[in-house]
């Protein structure tokens, strides 16, 4: 492994060095309700990659615990995204609904324990009882139930004697738990409905808070892998495994940061709207951010990897640009794909002082020596260019065909206008040119200078073809809703026309079009006698703020370009070296990659940093963004504190000794007084306290001095809870760890 690892390979290294698990087995969990996106394509590079590096295996687990939203087609999707990003589930695909009748028997259990009770309070009343987060909830009068009535009623819920929403199952864990979820959850609910699988032999169905810890633990599951909004859920996660007494090992639950990119929406229900209105063509429409209209668009899955591997797994959640998924497929197909010409606005070119016909040998791969094959592109008095690559009356900067200026037809002749055709309208129809004998591509004499070179066809051999050019679906960059649709998202062009050679000697399905983009074969419409081509991605990014003067000349090698807020600038080779280092050794994602690399001031000092505290990913995120934002006034020798502190800093929230929030707190003070991060901890004594040691004596003394208050306690006023819990977390001058204390308090009081 490289040295530099995100916190989840981090944890994953550190239980296999503590000799907790024997193997690594992740999960990828779907629900199948809705074809997966590309937030899925994340989560299945994290599960499947780190069973992939760490030698353990993944599963393929179908969530399906919800029996009104999900089908079998929704399962095919997934099993073949899964395939087409290139990973292999361990032994078959799970499913949740296989698990259905032993969560029943650990419901059943819980009950018998004491620790799950039928509730039958209607939904407003659940909602009134739960409180809120400044009040504690009340417990429902059914939870005083028996344990015998409480399993007579569960097993009449599950034979189907109760209308749904009648009863529920619930945990019965704390009403004024601090975290809102540990209310008592629900575990069951009554639906008479159709499961896809199970069929109809189920009345109730389970909770995902109970029915995702179970089925992890019955698989065997290590680290179960989620995105953040499950972090308060991880309460329950543990509650459940830890109160069935579980035979050990079990699964721990761990978040990460959801993708988010800019003009696009995540969430499958969205989705399912705009299949369900037609407002797209189905679930793979190219335009679509699911894996399969990837796909369809002619999306690689090496540009989907590259992509989730650039993001890189972060801790909190944040935007990324959709610029970066377009540089990652324009990335990969740029060296891998043929160079063809293809005109989608044809004009008329003939050429009046040539007859006959001739082939120009041509190089699919001009620019890339490694790959090898070539066509013959044909050629006769009679062609086609682009409408827009002619101008009669062209602004300065103008470098194409004019009546003045000449221009290089690519692989061919220079083109010199004579005369424009036009209709009765004015509309131009036709171009009269003649061409320079000797200026032939490769052995050009003719000494004519032109500004660049323009794709054509040959009229007589030309392909009719169909181009679908897709654009972004949403035109808002935080969409909302169809309000927020592109209406420009598709145009069709039913006579484009390429050269022979795309058709008939068939290269690739993917091509670049010189000039136009990158296109791919329609795998569903496309067939030889009508060829369909998606754009996959322009050549540039064309929604960048600013614009720039078309190409001169001839395409040349460029060096590697990355996205800076939208716009394309190229680096110097040693910032282009240090971004390499740091995405690949360093693992950072390119967005903090490139603010480091291009500023000599940021990179320095993480190297700084670096040099005492190896930890490339915590550090780089705090110099790109906090110290970033110093710098930006200041030189690195005018600031009051150094690389040296700034690593300690990082290194007290990488032992979780402080929390991240902590720490922007104490770099706030570093930045003014200079002090080392330790000290101000110290001083203000931010170090959480959670050594129950030492939070017991001070309960007992809370408790000693309020004896009428633990009598009302004792006698069912569990309100009071939240009482003794603030009044420690004040005698500790609120260092204590509030979840250790809820505990603690609990349990002195029982
Ligand atoms: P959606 O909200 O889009 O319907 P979901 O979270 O309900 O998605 P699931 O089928 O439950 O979809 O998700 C399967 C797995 O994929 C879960 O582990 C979930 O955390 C993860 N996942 C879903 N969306 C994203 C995302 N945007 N980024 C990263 N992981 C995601
Ligand atoms: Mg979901």
């Amino acid at each position: 492994m490289s040295e530099s690892k995100d916190f989840l390979r981090t944890i994953v290294e550190k239980d296999l060095e503590a000799g907790k698990y024997k193997e690594i087995v992740t999960r990828f969990p779907p629900e199948p309700n809705g074809f997966p996106h590309i937030g899925h394509a994340k989560s299945i590079c994290i599960n499947f990659g780190i069973a992939r590096d760490y030698q353990g295996h993944c599963n393929l687990r179908m969530d399906d615990t919800n029996p009104t939203t999900e089908d079998t087609k929704y399962v095919e999707a997934i099993k073949d995204a899964v395939e087409w990003l290139g990973f292999e589930w361990d032994d078959g695909v799970r499913f949740t609904s296989d698990y259905f009748p032993r969560i029943y028997d650990y419901a059943v259990e819980l009950i018998k324990m004491g620790k799950a009770y039928v509730d039958s309070l209607n939904e407003e009343e659940m909602r009134e009882y739960r409180g809120t987060v400044t009040e504690p909830g009340k417990r429902s009068k059914y939870a005083l139930r028996t344990v015998e009535e409480n399993l007579d009623l569960f097993l009449r819920m599950k034979k189907g004697e109760f209308k749904d929403g009648e009863h529920v199952l619930r945990a019965k864990i704390d009403m004024s738990a601090a975290n809102m979820k540990m209310r008592d959850p629900l575990l069951y609910r009554i639906r008479h409905a159709h499961h896809y699988r199970a069929g109809d032999e189920w009345h109730i169905y389970p909770m995902y808070d109970f029915a995702h810890c179970l089925s992890d633990y019955i698989e065997g599951i290590t680290h179960s892998i989620c995105t953040l909004e499950f972090e308060n859920n991880r309460d329950i996660y543990d509650w459940v495994l830890d109160t069935l007494r579980l035979k050990l090992p079990r699964p721990y639950q761990h978040e990460f940061a959801r993708l988010a990119i800019n003009y696009t929406v995540m969430s499958k229900r969205k989705l399912l709207e705009l299949v369900e209105k037609g407002l797209v063509s189905g679930w793979d429409d190219p335009r679509m951010p699911t894996i399969a209209g990837y796909r369809r668009r002619g999306y690689t899955p090496e540009s989907i990897i590259n992509f989730c591997d650039q993001i890189g797994i972060a801790k909190a959640n944040s935007m990324v640009d959709v610029a970066q998924l377009e540089f990652c497929i324009r990335d990969d197909l740029n060296t891998k794909v043929p160079r063809v010409m293809c005109v989608l606005d044809p004009l008329k070119v003939t050429i009046e002082n040539y007859e006959g016909s001739e082939e120009f040998d041509a190089p699919y791969y001009p620019h890339d020596v490694p790959k090898e094959g070539s066509r013959k592109i044909p050629f006769s008095k009679e062609i086609y260019i682009e409408r827009d690559d002619f101008m009669e009356n062209p602004p300065k900067d103008y470098f194409r065909l004019t009546p003045e200026q000449p221009v290089r037809l690519r692989h061919a002749y220079i083109i010199t206008c004579k005369e424009v055709i036009k209709d009765a309208d004015g509309n131009i129809t036709e171009i009269k040119a003649i061409y320079h004998p000797d200026s032939k591509s490769g052995s050009d004499t003719s000494g004519i200078n032109v500004k660049s070179a323009i794709q054509w066809v040959d009229a007589k051999t030309a392909k009719a073809v169909e181009v679908r050019l897709y654009d972004r679906l949403y035109s808002c960059e935080a969409p909302e809703g169809l309000e927020d649709l592109n209406p420009d998202s598709l145009k069709v062009i039913k006579n484009a026309l390429v050269e022979p050679a795309v058709i008939t000697d068939k290269p690739d399905e993917r091509f670049q079009f010189e000039r136009q983009g990158y296109f791919y074969a329609d795998p569903v419409d496309y067939t030889d006698e009508a060829p369909v081509f998606n754009k996959i991605v322009g050549l540039k990014d064309s929604w960048s703020k600013k614009t720039k003067a078309p190409a001169k000349s001839e395409r040349k090698p460029q060096a590697k370009k990355v996205q800076v807020e939208g716009e394309v600038a190229p680096m110097s080779e040693h910032e282009q070296a240090l971004f390499d280092k740091y995405t690949g050794e360093f693992g950072l994602n390119s967005e903090v990659a490139n603010t480091l690399a291009r500023d000599e001031k940021l990179s320095s000092f993480y190297e700084d940093a670096l040099s005492t505290l190896n930890s490339p990913v915590s550090i780089a995120n705090i110099v790109a963004n906090e110290v970033a934002r110093e710098l930006k006034e200041k030189q690195a020798d005018e600031l009051l504190f150094n690389a040296k502190q700034i690593a300690q800093l990082v290194k007290m929230v990488d032992e979780e000794t402080i929390s991240s929030n902590i720490a922007k707190q104490v770099f706030e003070q570093m930045v003014k007084s200079g002090e080392d991060p330790t000290q101000i901890v110290e001083a203000k004594g931010l170090v959480q306290i959670s050594d129950p040691s030492q939070i017991l004596p001070i309960i007992d003394e809370v408790i000693a001095k309020n004896p009428d208050n633990v009598a009302k306690f004792k006698a069912g006023n569990t309100k009071l809870l939240g009482f003794f819990v603030g009044q420690v977390l004040k005698a500790t001058g609120g260092k204590a760890n509030p979840k250790v204390v809820n505990e603690l308090v609990e349990q002195k009081l029982k």
